[in-house]
């Protein structure tokens, strides 16, 4: 086996990838043309050329126009966009309701809990803990109340896939605008916009192998959002503030070569599967959460018992890989992983959940390194109690 013990080993790219090459030599070139967008002289021209260039190679990978595009700081900013920003204002409509899932990014979930305090009706769709997303339930309460669905395209903590395109057009044919989070498929499926049909979607540059701080939000032609931002009158009107220039760029970037990044995706589920197999026949009592539905390629969520999800990250980081849990420490006290809460799982199983993903830079050797030391640190820490 190679020896890894002087090099990190990275399985943490649904948190963040590292930055491609691509991204890199563009955040280079940005910096050079760092003219004000809005300005109207020649550096103006140059920096201006670059958020054009970025728009229409995003719009070539995702099938939409470039101008559908709203460049934003993230995915949280997208998502706070397509829900708060469209509820803000209400006086043409009369629906008033919002529908999520359950098991939504924070960025989402948390918008529903407050616009439940402003006092909007907020469905929250139950998910199983094999996957399945409560069909009857979205059924009942998709009305000519509902305002808009929101369900994302996969979750990031077990990689689950849920079939928006079926929910796109249900929610159409009640009059609904459908929003998704897609942060997460993005570069791992293809995605066609035109062909979903879809009102809204969030992105995020860096689960993409772009740059941190850069996302952008989808809003079809001829749907009125309100900015959640003002100012001056960037991104159309729709999102005030001087553009990240090397964000935007990096993730134009990314976006050409986009198809490289699907190929390569591939040969991350087989190697996925693969360490799958290998860490359930070597371990006893091991579930992979949401293991027999539809899921991302690289991402694996696993309930090791007896073992606390914390320690076993910690054990692993010692010796050079990233991984990450399915519960946080925050303010001191470990806090459940909302998600895999509502996917049925006790506190207690939360805490004993790690996740790995895999990113395109992941090599057999590398998950063989990460199959043998994770077989070891189980082994280790069950023995300890
Ligand atoms: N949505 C999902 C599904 C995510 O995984 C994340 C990041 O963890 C976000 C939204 C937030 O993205 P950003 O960091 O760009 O705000």
């Amino acid at each position: 086996m190679s020896d890894f013990s002087k090099k990190r080993l990275y399985f943490d790219n649904n948190a963040t990838t590292a930055p491609s090459s691509y991204a890199i030599s563009a955040v280079e070139k940005a910096l050079k043309q760092w003219g004000n967008p809005s300005s109207t002289h020649q550096n103006a021209s140059q920096a201006k050329a670059l958020i054009w260039s970025a728009r229409e190679s995003l719009s070539a990978f995702l099938n939409c126009h470039p101008l559908e595009i709203i460049f934003t700081s993230g995915a949280s900013e997208s998502n706070n966009q397509a829900i708060k920003a469209l509820f803000q204002d209400l006086s043409s409509s009369k629906r008033t309701e919002l529908m999520i899932s359950s098991v939504e990014h924070p960025s989402v979930f948390n918008q529903g809990l407050f616009l439940e305090k402003q006092g909007f009706k907020v469905h929250k769709i139950p998910v199983s803990r094999e996957g399945f997303l409560d069909e009857d339930f979205l059924e009942k309460h998709l009305t000519e109340k509902t305002l808009l669905v929101s369900i994302m395209g996969a979750n990031n903590e077990t990689g689950l896939l849920f079939p928006i395109k079926k929910w796109i057009k249900k929610a159409h044919e009640k009059g609904a605008l459908f929003h998704s989070d897609m942060v997460q498929i993005l570069g791992k499926q293809k995605i066609d916009l035109k062909d979903l049909d879809i009102d809204l979607a969030s992105f995020s540059g860096h689960k993409f192998y772009s740059v941190q701080g850069c996302g952008l939000l989808f809003c079809k032609k001829g749907v009125t959002l309100n900015s959640l931002i003002h100012g001056g009158a960037q991104e159309r009107n729709r999102r005030a503030g001087t553009e990240n220039l090397t964000g935007i760029s990096a993730f134009g970037a990314v976006a050409k070569k986009g198809e490289s990044f699907l190929e390569k995706s591939q040969k991350i589920q087989a190697l996925r599967n693969d360490m799958e197999k290998r860490l359930l026949s070597a371990l006893d009592d091991i579930e992979i959460i949401n293991g027999s539905a539809p899921r991302l390629g690289n991402t694996s969520c696993l309930l090791i018992k007896g073992v606390i999800g914390e320690t076993l990250m910690m054990s692993l980081d010692l010796k050079g890989i990233a991984i990450s849990v399915g519960s946080a420490c925050s303010s001191g006290k470990i806090e459940s992983n909302s998600a895999l809460r509502a996917l049925g799982l006790s506190f207690q199983e939360a805490g004993n959940c790690i996740r790995i993903s895999l990113g395109v830079e992941n090599t057999k050797e590398e998950v063989d390194y990460l199959v043998e030391t994770f077989i070891s640190s189980v082994k280790r820490l069950r023995n300890l109690d």
